[in-house]
């Protein structure tokens, strides 16, 4: 019997495909770990920026909300870069 989902032989007895529940469990797993790998890359990128404009320009309303911004922008880029990426490698 082949999986309708991986293409795999799996057992005619089997409930479910063993390739596809068993890929699924690292997958996820690994996918959050490159996420939150990549979420704080971008979160100590975006920090050095944040930082030197707070030294440069003084913690001004402004430069503030900028230096606040930056790391969270630079975080959720690469959160979603670490998502993409741990999900490639893993296919
Ligand atoms: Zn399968």
């Amino acid at each position: 019997m082949q999986c309708a989902k991986c293409g795999q032989e799996v057992p005619a007895d089997a409930i479910y495909c063993p390739h596809c529940t068993g890929e699924r469990k690292t997958t996820d797993r690994q996918v959050i770990n490159g996420g939150i790998r990549g979420g704080l890359i971008g979160l100590f990128l975006g920090l050095l920026p944040a930082a030197w404009l707070l030294f440069d320009f003084g913690a001004e309303r402004g430069i503030k909300a900028i230096a606040f911004i930056v790391p969270a922008v630079t975080f959720t880029t690469g959160l979603i870069i670490g998502l993409v990426k741990a999900k490639r490698e893993w296919k």
